[in-house]
């Protein structure tokens, strides 16, 4: 007998081939002979891949339950079905130029599905934990991980400040829209956050009983619906940089 992470039911099998990431946020990512490269930093090497990563750790229920919040995630946030009613219903606003003269530019999103996306971005997290891939110098521990799962158990109380999630848009023009960072632990400016890049665009959620820096609050999804997002380079994202460094080594990439 197994015991489901998630629900903690006692199975006979988990669902074979769970996914760590979904399989959309890769889309970008195959060549023209549908392969992935996978860069790892830890062993400083990059192979090639037919596929995401995949592994049997939750029951066929919760990962039923997960592909729902994905499914609405990919709604919103490619254009692969873009009369979709979930596609149609989020208003979309880009304003070009500086924001607090700080030379950003921004989306204003209105009209999410709160719940579904939160729980995307959670189950995704969840996930990346339970299947024992979360990289980082430091791990989720016992106290956050029950906390960030009551979150996405609640059905009742939406709570968006508790685990604020803040969204990166990159640059079309950026070449790094192509690639998938699978969630990783790391300190920023005194904070922890979890942070994971796909389909153009990069996610963090900030895990800290701290008071939360004031960005964090001006861009965080909001339980309204609303979301701002700036736009960035991925080379502006200077928290990248070894990353950045081993791909350009490893690819050649001239930036
Ligand atoms: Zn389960």
């Amino acid at each position: 007998m197994l015991i489901c992470p998630f629900c903690n039911s006692r199975v006979e099998k988990f669902h074979k081939r769970s996914h760590v990431i979904p399989e959309w946020m890769y889309a970008e990512c195959y060549n023209e002979n549908h392969k992935l490269i996978e860069i790892s930093r830890e062993k400083q090497k990059a192979t090639k891949k037919q596929k995401g990563f995949y592994f049997d750790f939750i029951c066929k229920t919760c990962e039923k339950r997960t592909q729902n919040y994905d499914r609405y995630a990919s709604l919103v946030l490619t254009n692969r079905s873009p009369n979709s009613p979930e596609s149609l219903s989020v208003k979309k606003e880009r304003f070009l130029g500086n924001h607090r003269d700080e030379g950003l530019s921004f989306e204003q999103w209105n009209n999410l599905d709160f719940e579904k996306f939160q729980k995307f971005v959670l189950a995704s997290i969840l996930r990346t934990h339970c299947s024992g891939c979360i990289k980082g110098d430091i791990q989720l521990n016992k106290s956050h991980f029950k906390q960030i799962f009551s979150v996405y158990e609640n059905k009742t109380a939406l709570d968006d400040e508790l685990y604020p999630i803040v969204l990166y848009r990159l640059k079309d023009s950026d070449p790094f829209k192509r690639h998938v960072v699978l969630p990783y632990f790391k300190r920023y400016a005194g904070h922890h956050l979890i942070e994971f890049m796909g389909a153009g665009y990069v996610f963090n959620l900030y895990v800290s009983s701290h008071r939360k820096p004031e960005y964090v609050n001006l861009f965080r999804l909001k339980k309204d619906g609303s979301l701002t997002l700036p736009l960035m380079d991925f080379k502006q994202m200077v928290l990248f940089q070894r990353t950045l460094d081993l791909v350009k080594t490893t690819l050649g990439f001239k930036i």
